[in-house]
């Protein structure tokens, strides 16, 4: 059984501001190492369960957060920065199962410890065929085009619910109880472990009642930018289309092609986003 696993770090127990999850930093040093043993508890319930084959694929800022030879069940590690398929690069169909660990609410959230939908600076909001999504149910559209199902997720509790009507019964663990976007209620790691393993185990062990994401096709994309010029520069994409100041929507029968062109506009606007 072969497991993708996608990290993200600012739904790691703990971690609730900036410096906590960017380099260079003291802090940064110490909570990258509660983000691996995250990681590895992840692996260790798949590998209760069966799973023997991983690939981690870093997707947090500069991705490469973590230590290869830290790594539980052997896993094979994809770091680095410039990635096409970012937060999915390396899933193809061979893999039976994805997880998220440590994922985070999305930018238009009621309250999510570092909320964002990958830019923060830049995105306001972002609905899938209407639903609110944060960075899972963008990422599922990826999972969608390989026909994997993704049955875990790990973070604070607006991570997993924004998970669930994109991946219907996917495992949530519910690591840490966000208070404000820098305010949380966590969980001690050691428990955040062991429910992690736990969930990754009851996961597997259920595989055979998962299907691939739930994403009706052609599949819109609705993204709400923080002003109109990056509005306006997201529309030099082909396919992109302004429905006012801040708005564009994108359609797509192909979910991995609508999956990159949104990636395409988050790149683009980086350069003017504030
Ligand atoms: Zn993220």
């Amino acid at each position: 059984m072969k497991i993708f696993l996608s990290s993200d770090m600012e739904g790691t127990t703990g971690v609730v501001d900036w410096g906590q999850c960017r380099a260079p930093s003291p802090e940064y040093d110490y909570y990258r190492g509660l983000l691996l043993a995250e990681v590895n508890a992840a692996i260790d319930g798949a590998m209760a369960a069966g799973a023997d084959d991983f690939l981690v694929n870093d997707s947090h800022s500069t991705m490469q957060n973590l230590r290869p030879d830290q790594l539980h069940g052997d896993a094979s590690y994809l770091s680095g920065r410039h990635k096409p398929l970012y937060m999915m690069q390396g899933l193809d169909p061979t893999f039976d199962a994805i997880f998220f660990v440590s994922y985070h609410g999305s930018m238009s959230s009621a309250a999510s410890t570092l909320s964002h939908t990958y830019n923060p600076r830049a995105i306001a909001d972002v609905r899938l065929n209407g639903t609110v999504v944060g960075e899972s149910g963008i990422n599922a559209l990826v999972a969608l085009a390989h026909g994997v199902p993704v049955v875990l997720i790990t973070g604070d509790r607006t991570a997993a619910e924004e998970a669930t009507p994109i991946c219907p019964g996917i495992e949530t663990v519910v690591v840490k109880e966000s208070v404000t976007r820098f305010a949380a209620s966590s969980l001690h790691p050691r428990r955040a472990r062991a429910l992690i393993r736990d969930g990754a185990q009851r996961a597997l062990e259920r595989l055979h009642t998962f299907r691939p994401p739930a994403i009706t096709l052609p599949a819109t994309l609705t993204v709400v930018f923080r002003n109109g010029d990056l509005a306006e520069m997201a529309c030099w994409v082909r396919g992109v289309e302004r429905t006012d100041d801040k708005t564009v929507t994108m359609t797509d029968d192909d979910p991995l092609r609508l999956f990159r062109t949104f990636i395409t506009t988050v790149v683009l606007t980086r350069d003017i986003a504030e």
